[in-house]
């Protein structure tokens, strides 16, 4: 049986956007037909990869046989490719941060309801195994009710690349990875945020945050520490999570890790002293072995159907989407929260958009 599959032209031919060419080759409903870079050499690539390259973006538009824009540019441009892609009646999926600010976002959503076309964001880390296996610990209470929960991604090269040193094409950690691991946090805690607490890194000298820690407060008594560093030459553990019954954590993104819970059968004997330091204590002294019992990590809860599977189910009318856009604007109210906080040092209250 044969089936005509979307056509999808590839905007921004680097990184991701070659990388996304990979992803949707084996895809049932979407088909890669061409790209369009403004760098000559990014075509050339294109075209060896097998992808024609379009001469401009105007050709792109005017193809009547593209139904899909996928854009993959550096950030600052989402926005005016995708106003004209709406206008020109083409279908968007855009690379994250979707764009820089909540009002660019409104603009954007509102160009693609008026075209009555879909604009959907690539926040592909909502499929991470990692994330999904602590999504799953927080639904089903493995350890207990997460009441404390640590997302963190470090590394120790920088603010990598060109563009994303520059304000000016929305670079920075907070709008790269911040945007990733604050999507995650909202979409697996379901509660208001009462209170944000941020820090943003300038180390290295940019003009842009190198990273950046964020305390966030919800009204279900979940904590969140959201941390990206590109200045760590000792990692701290992906996720490191506390339950009322007991701790987790996901070392990297090979899923090495374990859980720790009670022993609910020990019987409980009072802590031997030891010494700490030049000091004895009881209260820091580990527990004893029968006390505690370490146990694998849950298998993750995956979402149904994959980003492009779900896009094209939502283009023909079948499905909602996964990543909605109610979710990416409640995430760019908090990232613009996050920038404030960082730069005034104050905790700030009653800014976030739930339900989204
Ligand atoms: P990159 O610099 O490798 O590639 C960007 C490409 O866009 C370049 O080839 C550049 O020539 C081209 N370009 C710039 N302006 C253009 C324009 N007006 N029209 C057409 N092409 C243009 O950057 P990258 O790392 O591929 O990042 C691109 C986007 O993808 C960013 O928004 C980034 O945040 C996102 N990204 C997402 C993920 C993810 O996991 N979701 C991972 C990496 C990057």
């Amino acid at each position: 049986m044969t089936t005509t599959k979307h056509a999808v032209v590839i905007v921004g031919y680097g990184g991701m956007g070659s990388y996304h060419a990979k992803l949707i080759k084996d895809n049932d409903h979407l088909e890669v037909t061409g790209t369009y870079d403004i760098l000559e050499e990014r075509q050339k690539v294109s075209v060896q990869d097998g992808y024609p390259a379009y001469e401009s973006y105007e050709a792109v538009l005017n193809d009547s046989s593209v139904d899909v824009i996928l854009i993959a540019t550096p950030n600052d441009v989402h926005k005016d490719l995708a106003l004209q892609a709406f206008k020109a009646g083409k279908h968007v999926i855009c690379e994250k941060p979707v764009t820089l600010s909540v009002q660019d976002f409104k603009d954007m959503v509102a160009s693609a309801d008026e075209a009555g076309r879909v604009l959907m964001v690539h926040q592909n880390r909502r499929w991470d195994e990692d994330f999904l296996t602590i999504k799953q610990m927080y639904n089903e209470r493995t350890i207990g009710d997460l009441f404390r929960i640590e997302s963190r991604v470090h590394g120790a090269n920088g603010i990598p690349g060109d563009w994303r040193h520059m304000e000016k094409h929305g670079g920075g950690m907070l709008l790269d990875w911040g945007v990733h691991l604050l999507d995650q946090i909202l979409y697996m805690v379901d509660s208001r945020i009462t209170s944000l607490n941020s820090r943003l890194s300038f180390i290295l000298g940019d003009e842009v945050d190198d990273g950046f820690e964020a305390v966030l407060q919800f009204e279900n008594g979940v904590s969140a520490v959201i941390e990206v560093g590109t200045t760590n030459f000792i990692p701290l553990p992906r996720w490191y999570v506390k339950g009322t019954e007991g701790t987790g954590v996901i070392e990297d993104w090979a899923l090495n890790g374990r859980i720790v819970t009670r022993n609910q059968d020990a019987v409980k004997i009072e802590p031997t002293p030891i010494q700490a330091g030049v000091g004895l204590t009881k209260t820091m002294a580990p527990p004893s072995e029968e006390a505690t019992i370490t146990g694998a990590l849950p298998e993750p809860f995956r979402n149904p159907s994959s980003f492009f599977d779900n896009f094209a189910a939502v283009i023909e009318g079948k499905s909602e989407p996964i990543v909605k856009n109610e979710e990416v604007l409640r995430v760019l109210n908090l990232i613009e929260a996050v920038f404030e906080s960082g730069r005034t040092g104050e905790t700030l209250k009653d800014f976030d958009i739930y339900p989204a």
